[in-house]
């Protein structure tokens, strides 16, 4: 069965999200760990974190996705952000132990010209401070579209992350359909050939989540801007395509498409084929 919700408002707290995803048709879904464009977080209320616990196994959700915030950027040239995204990270791992079990994804960074190995180098440093063998999540580094300075815009890039830290069965990757795209992986042409690629280069096995989007822009564009399902470059058929194929079929797909909640109805509805 196909996995997937999308991206919902954290604004009636934990319960509320899973009971919204339940009536749009969705298993899974993500949701910001705190302001996506600020640093300020919500104190987490153990009892509703309990009831979304509660709710979640009784209805046989997926694993959750939840997202940092765009604000994060671990490999910043200023100290004072570097630390402050290692502060971030470290506080919503701790948040994340109210729902054990699930994911926590986060946008690499931008180097901010000072070159992809430097910005590798320090966001590997990040992951080796913060994460803990007892953690109960496991962090996911996001594949960029490779807008501006972006890193994780090819997968070499998010191999050598990889690479450099030490804690990797705490470590995985979410493949964000759109920025894979955009970073100019055709996979609506040739999506066997860029699963080969990715798994030659990263392993699929490090592969945990899809953030299932279309792309306003040909292959290649390096533009990150979302498309509803069908209405962008990519198309609807190529992005059924990816969630049926064998190698992704279990995981599970966020769509961050540009909707209201009845459009993600929709989306879910035409994707699970019905
Ligand atoms: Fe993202
Ligand atoms: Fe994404
Ligand atoms: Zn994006």
């Amino acid at each position: 069965m196909l996995h997937i919700g999308c991206h919902l408002s954290t604004t009636g707290g934990f319960l509320k999200m899973g009971e919204t995803a339940l009536s749009i048709g969705a298993d899974t879904f993500a949701f910001f760990t705190r302001n996506p464009r600020g640093m300020k977080a919500k104190p987490v209320d153990p009892d509703d974190a309990a009831a979304l616990r509660a709710l979640l196994q009784e209805r046989g959700f997926a694993a959750l996705v939840a997202h940092a915030p765009y604000t994060m950027n671990a490999c910043a040239a200023k100290p004072e952000l570097r630390e402050l995204a290692h502060t971030m990270m470290a506080d919503d791992l701790k948040r994340m132990e109210y729902l054990p079990g699930n994911f926590y994804n986060f946008h690499p960074g931008s180097h901010v010209k000072q070159g992809a190995e430097q910005g590798i180098s320090y966001i590997a440093e990040l992951l080796n401070d913060v994460l803990t063998p007892e953690q109960h999540t496991t962090v996911l580094l996001e594949t960029m579209a490779g807008k501006g300075t972006e890193v994780g815009r090819s997968f070499e890039e998010i191999r050598a992350i990889i690479d450099a830290v030490s804690l990797k069965d705490k470590l995985g990757v979410c493949l964000d359909t759109c920025h894979v795209w955009d970073a100019g992986y055709d996979i609506a042409g040739d999506l066997d050939g860029v699963l080969d690629t990715f798994d030659r280069v990263i392993g699929l096995d490090h592969l945990r989540a899809v953030h299932l989007n279309d792309s306003m822009n040909p292959c290649g564009a390096h533009k990150d801007r979302h498309a509803k399902i069908g209405e962008g470059c990519i198309g609807f058929a190529a992005l059924q395509r990816v969630t049926c194929h064998p190698a992704l079929c279990g995981l599970p797909f966020i769509l961050e498409t540009p909707n209201d909640l009845d459009g993600y109805a929709d989306e879910i509805r035409r994707l699970r084929g019905k």
